[in-house]
């Protein structure tokens, strides 16, 4: 292991804690994350990330802050929404949101009223949280209607979507996923919402860097307002941001600052700038087409050892997997992953049998391993131990063979310091 030599004055001042940082470290650089919704981050986005941007307050917004001190955390805001907005050709753009949540929670809030009806992806075909679920406050503050995929082809079925919005009138529909493998249709969301005079949001939280690495269709020409997270196939810090079109920038802008946060996270804002800078680069869009390649090698190589793929393949960075002929739990495929070193989450698949907290899938994504440069036939060696492991979920000997194959490619690909 490096020494990690950012952790020495923590060490210092907090040994408990920079010890466990660094258990954390040697946790991520011994194990295989396939967990679709995680990466790694550049040492130059941690750099900006553990700045003293960190000390100050600086509610409102550039030129407008409701504190004094601010002219360079003005800068740094005004640099991550120049970047951003040339990244994803917007308009408008908003950085606060410290979290994707918060920014689905911000444009709900500018955009409609609660008691409205929305219209978002049902949890278990892939929709997220946030788009509807009882237990959110999605759920609570709206009426909430779910579309789904095709229980055949396992696709969006579009012709239904429309003929759930014509028959409801939702007042906005939100299109966007956790745990869809294929490409998103916005132009056809779009057609459907102008039909119904309903507004479109799209939530690109987990393919905002195939968006602006190009290998995924943008929803920007197509959405009102675009949300989406820094820290997922765009590499970046733990962060949400929205987009939009100049006409809708200042209610969104109040809906995040005053109407649902405080002071913004500046550190995190400067770590989002690094982060858009990256992507930036032509690197990136390589990045990306690499992470693509990689899913489909995973998806090929899962179908071809007679395991059942949802949809029957993958467009982006992600596979979901029924685990329903091997009759094991996604639950029990997370816990006999884990033991051998490979993480990856348990996921309900569409009209799925089992309940959410076993789910009937298990999801697989290549963001974090592409980071880590897994190339195809490292794809290949890791997708046939997978499939022991999901064979044989309670051997020892397999976990154990698995395992110490897992710690060599861990070994041939360390954690990446910079890139
Ligand atoms: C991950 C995700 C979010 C929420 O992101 P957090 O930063 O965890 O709040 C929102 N929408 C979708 C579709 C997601 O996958």
């Amino acid at each position: 292991m490096d020494s990690y030599s950012s952790l020495e004055p923590l060490s210092a001042v907090d040994p408990e804690l920079a010890e466990l940082i660094k258990n954390e470290h040697q946790r991520q650089a011994s194990t295989i994350d396939l967990i679709a919704s995680e990466n790694h981050v550049s040492r130059a986005i941690r750099v900006a990330h553990s700045s003293l941007l960190t000390d100050k307050y600086a509610e409102g917004y550039p030129g407008r802050r409701y504190y004094s001190g601010c002219s360079v955390v003005d800068e740094v805001e005004r640099v991550t929404v120049a970047r951003a907005k040339v990244l994803f050709g917007a308009e408008h753009v908003n950085v606060q949101p410290h979290s994707g949540s918060q920014a689905n929670f911000a444009t709900y809030q500018a955009l409609i009223k609660p008691g409205a009806t929305i219209m978002g992806m049902d949890r278990s075909h892939g929709g997220h949280l946030t788009h509807g679920a009882e237990v959110n406050f999605s759920g609570r503050l709206f009426r909430v209607v779910t579309y789904g995929v095709d229980r055949e082809t396992e696709l969006i079925d579009y012709d239904a979507v429309r003929a759930l919005a014509r028959q409801h009138h939702p007042a906005l529909i939100v299109a966007g996923a956790s745990s869809y493998p294929r490409i998103i249709d916005f132009a056809a969301f779009s057609r459907i919402a102008k039909e119904v005079g309903a507004l479109l949001m799209v939530d690109i939280a987990h393919i905002a860097g195939l968006i602006a690495g190009g290998t995924h269709p943008s929803p920007v020409p197509y959405a009102d307002v675009v949300t989406g997270t820094t820290q997922k196939t765009l590499r970046g810090p733990r962060g949400g941001f929205i987009l939009c079109t100049t006409a809708l920038g200042s209610s969104i802008d109040s809906a995040v600052f005053p109407g649902s946060q405080g002071g913004p996270l500046m550190h995190v804002i400067a770590a989002k700038a690094v982060c858009f800078q990256q992507a930036l680069q032509p690197a990136f869009r390589r990045y990306t087409e690499a992470i693509v390649a990689n899913a489909r090698v995973m998806a090929e190589e899962l179908s071809g050892a007679g395991l059942r793929v949802v949809s029957g393949g993958t467009d982006n960075h992600l596979v979901l997997v029924d685990l329903g002929q091997l009759h094991i739990t996604g639950k029990q495929a997370e816990i006999a992953l884990e033991r051998a070193g490979i993480l990856a989450n348990r996921n309900s698949i569409p009209y799925d049998t089992q309940p959410p907290l076993m789910a009937g899938g298990l999801r697989v994504g290549t963001p974090a391993i592409t980071t880590r440069g897994f190339t195809p036939d490292d794809i290949r060696t890791l997708t046939g131990l997978i499939c022991r492991v999901l064979r044989q979920p309670d051997s020892d000997q397999v976990r154990d063979e698995v395992r110490s194959v897992v710690a060599e490619m861990c070994v041939s690909h360390p954690l990446p310091e910079s890139y």
